[in-house]
């Protein structure tokens, strides 16, 4: 049978959301998933960080840029962020899902690009745990944390850009939510077309 062109699946939510912990769960789950590594100019926060990142210079990201390497780009907290482009077309074409994750302003253009994504954000249940959460980071300082927290609230008025809204209120909660949109969009007729036609050409 050929194979059906898989899916994105978009996420976004402010640093805080707990969108890293859910993610890591639902890979744990889904572990046919692919997740797109972005590139990224920010200093390396965390050994772990390596599974999300390639960790670029100003002038190779740039280079990157020019080159039209990147699906999106953005600048946020005063460091690039891109997702390349490549091989989200080479895993889709062999039909793996792909998640990207990335800020508001990158995600508004794969929307664009890409309009037949789903597009899931994540929220906190209140701006004061939001602020409990990265206050308790300790890996940055207060004038950086106070600039996330300033973002978050920027990126959550923005939230109605996307077409599904998970509220981190319960980890496993959220967790199963995500899983369910997972499996609700594989289930569309329009993602099983193959697969249709296959059975009726027997019938
Ligand atoms: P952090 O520095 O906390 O890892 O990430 C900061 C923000 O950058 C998060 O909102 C994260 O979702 C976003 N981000 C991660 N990867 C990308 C990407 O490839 N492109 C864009 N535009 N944002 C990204």
């Amino acid at each position: 049978m050929s194979v059906q062109k898989g899916s994105v699946f978009l996420f976004s939510g402010p640093s805080g959301s707990g969108k890293d912990t859910i993610l890591k769960q639902v890979f744990a789950r889904m572990p046919e998933l692919k997740f797109s590594i972005s590139s990224t100019t920010r200093a390396r926060r965390d050994p772990s960080d390596d599974e999300k990142y390639t960790f670029l210079t100003k002038e190779e990201f740039e280079t990157g840029i020019a080159q039209n390497g990147f699906l999106e780009y953005a600048r946020y907290c005063d460091n690039y962020y891109g997702t390349p482009a490549a091989p989200i077309e080479a895993w889709r074409n062999q039909g793996f899902d792909v998640v990207i994750e990335c800020e508001v302003q990158g995600a508004l253009q794969i929307m664009e690009k890409l309009p037949e994504l789903t597009s899931i954000f994540i929220i906190p249940p209140s701006v004061e745990i939001l602020r409990k959460r990265l206050t308790g980071r300790r890996t940055e300082s207060a004038e950086q944390t106070e600039k996330r927290i300033q973002t978050a609230i920027g990126e959550m008025k923005q939230a109605d850009r996307y077409e599904y809204l998970v509220i981190n209120d319960h980890l496993e909660d959220a967790v199963d939510l995500v899983c369910n949109i997972i499996e609700a969009q594989r289930a569309k007729v329009s993602q099983n077309t193959k697969f249709l036609s296959e059975v009726l050409q027997h019938a």
